[in-house]
């Protein structure tokens, strides 16, 4: 168990931009310690057409850091993901590329614009200028990813080849409007961006969209899942499944506690804290994110009606 000042000092320890990126696994970190997460190389060769190299930046939301995989088995290879940039980070991957003896990046494909997933972009692009930049573009044609420069945009479906290795893009929205997972078709297996995570649970935007895209992801019946963050997943049916039920288990007991809590309004943060009772405050206000989702997604259900004041969502049991 950690003890208050190790998850305060994690919490707040490396990311510049908590709040709206990586929220992940916070039942995990905040109640275990660092240490008992699977230990990582800074890259290792998971396959004969991957490799993971990690970004340098551990956190209460990234866990180990943010994974690049180097895929391909050539001389030119893609990759996905940039890492958010880290110190020592580029090193390790150009160390990785040089054992492996690769010459040049032809592609880069990012999960989703998240800044733990996109800030490598510009030291990648000044060694391997060439290098073509590919992103779902987000809708409503505002995109905080932007800053980095252009990118081209990826098709649901669309497929990237290099020797030895093709990947395939579905499109997966949920945990960002602009979430892309990958088929790496050869292998059967699946890299799951922030929808499936190594260790702990992921967090979503959209809860009906993100449902929608495990669902999408286990139709792939992938073998393996490569994640964005933590070690690759061998059960990886299992794991989605868990996944899934997770979620319904916890739309219950959002439902639960306003339907056995006394009156009937009740606010995000009320609800949340019910749910998640006994979880230290700082998990719950990272879990509030998620029950808002959800409370969304009832709400379209038409099980529960939600009302905006004073910027506070508050939910109202409907009859039902
Ligand atoms: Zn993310």
């Amino acid at each position: 168990m950690a003890n208050a000042d190790t998850y305060v000092a994690s919490f707040f320890g490396s990311s510049r931009y908590f709040l709206h990126a990586q929220l992940a696994t916070w039942q995990n970190w905040f109640f275990t310690p660092a240490v008992k997460l699977t230990k990582l190389g800074p890259y290792d060769y998971l396959s004969p057409v991957v490799i993971r190299v990690l970004g340098g930046n551990p956190g209460a939301f990234t866990l180990q850091g943010t994974n690049t995989y180097i895929i391909g088995s050539g001389t030119e290879r893609i990759i996905i993901d940039t890492g958010e940039g880290a110190t020592g980070y580029h090193d390790n991957l150009l160390a990785a590329l040089k054992e492996h003896h690769v010459s040049s990046i032809t592609d880069i494909l990012l999960t989703h614009w998240h800044p733990d997933h996109t800030g490598g972009v510009h030291s990648i692009r000044r060694t391997f200028p060439a290098a073509r930049v590919w992103k779902r573009a987000r809708p409503g044609g505002e995109d905080q990813y932007d800053r980095n420069g252009p990118f081209q945009n990826i098709e649901d479906g669309q497929c990237f080849a290099t020797s030895g290795a093709t990947l395939r893009a579905l499109f997966s929205p949920g945990h960002a409007d602009d979430h892309m997972s990958f088929i790496l078709e050869e292998e059967g297996n699946a890299f799951s961006g922030d929808n499936v995570l190594g260790e702990g649970t992921s967090v979503f935007e959209d809860f009906h969209q993100y449902m929608a895209s495990l669902q999408r992801l286990r139709d792939c019946k992938p073998r393996l899942i490569y994640p964005s963050h933590g070690p690759v997943i061998e059960d990886a049916m299992d794991r989605v499944d868990a996944y899934i039920k997770h979620r319904m288990d916890r739309e219950a007991q959002i439902l639960k506690a306003m339907q056995d809590a006394p009156g009937d309004d009740f606010t995000i943060r009320e609800v949340t804290a019910k749910v998640y009772e006994g979880y230290p405050y700082f998990a719950q206000l990272a879990a509030a994110h998620n029950t808002n989702s959800q409370m969304q997604k009832l709400c379209k259900d038409g099980k529960i009606m939600l009302s905006c004041e004073a910027g506070l969502f508050t939910g109202i049991l409907h009859l039902f």
